[in-house]
Formats: structure tokens, sequence, C-alpha cells
């Protein structure tokens, strides 16, 4: 496994790698922290590609809380072992500099329908420009055949699918299943951060949201009545909950009825860290014929 900081160096060794035969790169973009769910997504590029790149860097521009930006967690050793571990050949490592040099002034913006709403109401819609201009440098940096997201981040698969259309990107957009401790919370670089105390309540996110499916699979299609069961679950746990959606899961336009499938998207703050996760609800007549990753 190689490691590399700059993009040169990136290209000199995917160029070098690549020159005797036409190998498919298949590339996994993460800010570090690395735990099973970003390693399910390198075992997936693994399998359908030659050469698998591992982007490390944790991005200020989609930070809006400086705090939040310097207390990310980091640990760059462990990160290179787990790649190494799960058969990552180059690592990218830039740092801000590298990425945003001195007159920087470029952004990819997308309008308001993807990104004013879920986190973008929480977070401003800065988050998802700042991650999409980052996303699209790394691609170009990379060139890979496919890229690999998870739907743990589902907002951000979305908006990452839709600026991959938008701009005739040459990729593909793979997107990946969550990967779940046993009481189903979900997998994320943040969950260090919770206490014992608020560690044990956060399961009550996934309870809330399978509860949801497991009642649309019953027949239930009125979003009123499965919101308002899923927010006795999180506040039974006494979670904050910052919002608790219904949405179409190509548009994320709200939903007042389950139709179709539809992606329940919910997002918690605790004292120490905010919490997101997300599941597709399925109504029986759709069941079977969804696609993951
Ligand atoms: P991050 O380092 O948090 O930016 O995440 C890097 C990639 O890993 C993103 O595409 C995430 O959606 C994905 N990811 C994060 N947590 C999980 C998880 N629990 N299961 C699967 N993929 C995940």
């Amino acid at each position: 496994m190689k490691t590399v900081h700059t993009a040169t160096e990136l290209r000199e060794t995917l160029d070098a790698l690549t020159a005797q035969h036409d190998l498919s790169i298949g590339f996994v973009p993460t800010m570090g922290a690395l735990h099973e769910g970003h390693l399910s997504l390198i075992h997936a590029a693994r399998q359908a590609h030659e050469l698998v790149v591992l982007s490390i860097f944790v991005n200020p521009k989609q930070f809006e809380d400086g705090g939040d930006f310097s207390s990310y967690p980091r640990d760059e050793a462990r990160d290179l072992e787990l790649a190494r571990g799960a058969g990552v050949d180059v690592v990218f490592m830039p740092d801000a500099s590298e990425m945003y040099p001195p007159g920087f002034t470029t952004s990819v913006q997308l309008g308001p329908e993807l990104t004013s709403v879920l986190e973008g109401a929480v977070r401003g819609s800065e988050h998802f420009s700042g991650m999409a201009t980052v996303v699209c440098k790394l691609l170009l940096a990379v060139r890979p055949a496919a890229a690999y997201f998870g739907e743990k981040d589902f907002q951000q698969l979305v908006v990452v699918r839709r600026v991959a259309r938008d701009l005739g990107l040459p990729v593909r957009i793979i997107g990946c299943p969550t990967l779940r401790e046993a009481d189903g919370l979900a997998l994320s670089s943040r969950n260090v951060r919770l206490t014992t105390d608020e560690r044990r309540r956060a399961a009550a996110i996934p309870r809330a949201l399978t509860g949801a499916a497991a009642a649309v699979r019953q027949g239930e299609t009125d979003v009123t009545v499965l919101r308002s069961r899923a927010l006795q679950v999180l506040d039974e746990a006494g979670l904050d909950c910052e919002y608790l959606a219904f949405v179409n899961p190509d548009t994320l336009e709200a939903v007042t009825s389950i139709a179709a499938p539809t992606v329940c998207a919910v997002a918690v703050s605790t004292a120490s860290t905010r919490l997101i996760d997300n599941q597709l609800l399925t109504p029986p007549v759709f069941e079977g014929s969804t696609d993951v990753c």
C-alpha cells in the first residue's frame, strides 16, 4: 500500500500502476477515523476493481461548526493499518493547503431542492456545497471507474449522484448498505464521543426506524401515524430529535403517505454529538423490488 499526500504524487502513482494495463480503479472517499462501515465500502470496491484508492481528508469546508471540525476524531496510524488490512492499494491523504491552495475560490453549488432540507436545513446549504466541491476535486484527482458511498449518509449519496449526473462525471456512484452495531446503532466515527448513557439511549434511533419499516410492511401508509410512533420511541429514550422526515429517495421531497419506497431520515442531538440515520420504508407491493449497492 502506498500513501501519498499531493495530487501530483497521486497521479504519478496511479499512472505508473496503470501504465501496462488498463486497470479499473474503485475509490472510497472518507474523513478517516475508519470503522467497519468504511471497511465495507473498501471491500465492495475491492471485489469490483483491480485497484482501490482510499482518501482520508477531514474537509474543513463541510463543517459549519469549528468545534466539530477540530474535535473530529483523527487517528492516522490506525487508519493506515486498517486500510492496509482491507486491501487498499493507494491512500490519498492531502492536507487542507493541498486541497485549497491560496486563491482557491471555486465551488460546486446545488439548487435548494436537495440541499436546503434535512441536513441542509440544520447545517446550512454550504455543508453540501463544501462536500460536493471536495468530492468533485477528489474524483478529478483519482479518476475512478466507480466511487463508493454509504447509504448511512443518505442525503450525501443523493447529492453526489445528482452532481455526477448534472455535470456528466464519468464515474459510477455506488451506494452501500449501512453497517450497524449489534443493537442496531449505525457505525459512525462520531460514536466515540457518546457517553455510556448516551450510547445506550442511542439504540432508540434504529428502533424507531425499524418500527416504522415494520409498520409500513404491515400496510400502514399514514405518515402522521408513523411519525408520532417513531417520535415517541425517541422521546422515551430521552433523545432530542432535530428532524424526523419521510422523503422521496430521489428528490428528497416530503411525502404524506407511503405509496412507494420512502426514506425515513432522522437526526438527533445529544449533549456530546449529533447522530443521523435513515431507513428505506417499503410498502408490501414493492417488497423485493429495491436495489442496493
Ligand atoms: P465519513 O468518513 O464519515 O465521511 O464517511 C465516509 C464514507 O463512509 C461515507 O460514504 C459514509 O456514508 C460511509 N459510512 C459511514 N458510516 C457508515 C456505515 N455505518 N456503514 C456504511 N458506510 C458508512
